[in-house]
């Protein structure tokens, strides 16, 4: 496998010796004689001793936490997904097997550890399958581990509205999947404020002695971030 040290500003691993296997984009795989075209939407890295915890990028909340897989389905494998704020979430997949230190709800700074590197999921060595989206788009992390590009830093900002029934978006994604964390609500993480997630934050906010009022405002949003 052809690989390319990558130094990287930002580090995604530990020890920061990130060597990028496949990168960002449309490649060809021959698997079996069987050749086929796809987007390989983040990049792959392996560390120069084959194996190494895995670092946040960014600070942000976690809302997504896996750690149980051990066998090669679902295809990412035990995974870490992060809100960083300023429409920048980043993801983590294939961790080695009940090396996930993190869970849904969490707040984590950059640098600090959420796992191991493995090869859970569809993978076929050890390594790190590591994503950026913005704004709900898959983009390029090479330039954001060499530093040409940031996330803006110390400006980087969580945008927490009061949020009820009828509302939409990707604030409402992360209360949901703080209430499956929480409380298990098996709430769909749709982005919709629906009947199911208005009762589920009701309960959150009985349990926690919190105004059931089935709005999300500061004190709830405090309670739920641990903040
Ligand atoms: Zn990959």
């Amino acid at each position: 496998m052809a690989k390319r040290l990558l130094v990287a500003a930002v580090p995604v691993t530990a020890t920061n010796t990130h060597y990028i296997t496949s990168p960002y984009g449309i490649r060809t795989i021959t698997v079996g004689g069987v050749t086929s075209t796809g987007m390989h939407n983040g990049v792959d890295i392996v560390a120069s001793c084959g194996a190494d915890y895995i670092v946040a990028f960014e600070s942000g909340i976690v809302t997504y936490a896996r750690g149980d897989v051990t066998g090669n389905t679902p295809s990412e494998g035990n995974s870490v997904y992060i809100d960083h704020g300023n429409g920048y979430k980043t993801y983590y997949f294939h961790m080695k097997p009940r090396s996930v230190l993190v869970k849904a709800g969490d707040l984590v700074r950059r640098g600090q550890k959420i796992g191991y590197m493995g090869t859970t999921g569809n993978s076929t060595g050890v390594h790190l399958h590591f994503g950026i989206k913005l704004n709900n788009a898959w983009v390029d992390p090479e330039p954001y581990l060499t530093g040409l590009k940031n996330m803006g830093g110390e400006r980087m900002t969580l945008t927490l509205r009061t949020l009820s029934q009828g509302m939409r978006g990707e604030d409402v994604k992360t209360l949901q999947q703080l209430l499956n964390a929480k409380i298990n609500a098996g709430l769909v993480p749709d982005g919709k404020f629906g009947p199911l997630t208005h009762a589920a934050l009701t309960r959150y906010q009985a349990a926690n002695r919190l105004l059931a009022d089935g709005k999300c405002g500061p004190a709830t949003w405090s309670a739920l971030l641990g903040v």
